[in-house]
């Protein structure tokens, strides 16, 4: 359990960080909160020749509004997302998601852009990034590029990003009208990773029937999805029981299950049902 050896830089900002992993991009990585990573290569599992530390550079961890959406840095810790009195109030969904993430210490180092660049199957970050359309903003030598979380989780531990890319800023819609957001999770009784987790946002008419409604589920496959099923069931539907239950046996059309000794796929499409359905209801009983 002792990783390979490796070079250790310390950026002071954004731009140096894109320049010292642009010099060998396919042997650096970025370190960030190192909850995943470093566990990754104590099992040998990464092996990166250098390590860009971007946890210090302060201009990357922030929660701010602009306009209609809400910006977050990619180093913004689980914790400052799950205290944030502007997101409880704004964008609740996100405090929710951060507040099931693992234990306190592990809400305290790991970072919102280190989870979703993980990817990891079981991570609760891509199930709320895919109800709440983010939008992920990646920069690298050649420039930007602004990825949606649609596009962003290409399959098991492999996202969009490029070698040589970090991702800097998560960019969200700030909800409007009347609407309800909701975090369903069974946690690994070991690890509190999602066994299955399920975010849902709920957008409402006047009468309380359903406008749209976007669903991210996580734990289920090899990576995080939106069950489309469930949404174009809910939209426009009144909302109730047997709707709500007719959505929810549909979140894993389709899916290609993850099965382990902790929990077959036949189970874990049990739960996601059970937990879009709960899910569901509890955004529609939020909604203001
Ligand atoms: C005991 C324990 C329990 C946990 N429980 C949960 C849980 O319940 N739910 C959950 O979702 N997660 C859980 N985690 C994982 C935790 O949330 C991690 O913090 C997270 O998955 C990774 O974030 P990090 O900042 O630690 O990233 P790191 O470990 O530093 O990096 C992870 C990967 O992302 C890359 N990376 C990091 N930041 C960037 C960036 N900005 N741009 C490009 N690439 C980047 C790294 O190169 C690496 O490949 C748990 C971890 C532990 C140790």
């Amino acid at each position: 359990m002792i990783a390979a050896q490796f070079d250790y830089k310390v950026p002071n900002s954004l731009e140096e960080a894109v320049s010292l992993i642009a010099a060998d991009p396919d042997g650096s990585k970025i370190l960030a909160g190192g909850h995943s990573l470093i566990p990754a290569m104590k099992l040998r599992l990464a092996q990166p020749q250098v390590l860009v530390d971007i946890a210090r550079i302060k201009s990357l961890a922030y929660i701010r509004e602009q306009g209609d959406e809400i910006l977050i840095g990619a180093t913004t810790t689980h914790y400052q997302l799950e205290s944030s009195a502007l997101l409880r109030q704004i964008c609740p969904l996100l405090p929710l998601c951060a507040a099931s993430i693992g234990d306190v210490q592990v809400r305290n180092k790991g970072t919102i852009g280190g989870s979703l660049a993980h990817s990891d199957p079981a991570g609760d970050w891509p199930a709320a990034a895919l109800a709440l359309k983010a939008e992920l903003v990646l920069i690298g030598q050649g420039g930007e590029r602004v990825v949606k979380a649609d596009d962003f989780f290409v399959d098991f531990l492999t996202t969009d990003l490029q070698p040589g890319e970090i991702l800097r800023e998560i960019r969200i819609k700030k909800p409007t009208g009347k609407f309800g957001h909701a975090y369903e999770k069974v946690p690994h009784p070991a690890s509190g990773f999602a066994v299955v987790g399920v975010a849902v946002n709920l957008s409402l008419k006047a009468d309380g029937s359903c406008e749209s409604a976007s669903i991210g589920v996580t734990g289920v496959g090899v990576k995080a999805y939106r069950p489309n099923g469930a949404e174009s069931a809910l939209s426009g539907s009144s909302l109730n029981d047997a709707a709500v239950i007719e959505a929810a046996s549909h979140a894993c059309d389709g899916v290609d299950l993850n099965n382990d000794l902790f929990a077959s796929g036949e189970y874990r499409c049990h739960l996601a049902k059970v937990h879009t359905r709960r899910a569901i209801a509890k955004a529609k009983a939020s909604a203001k």
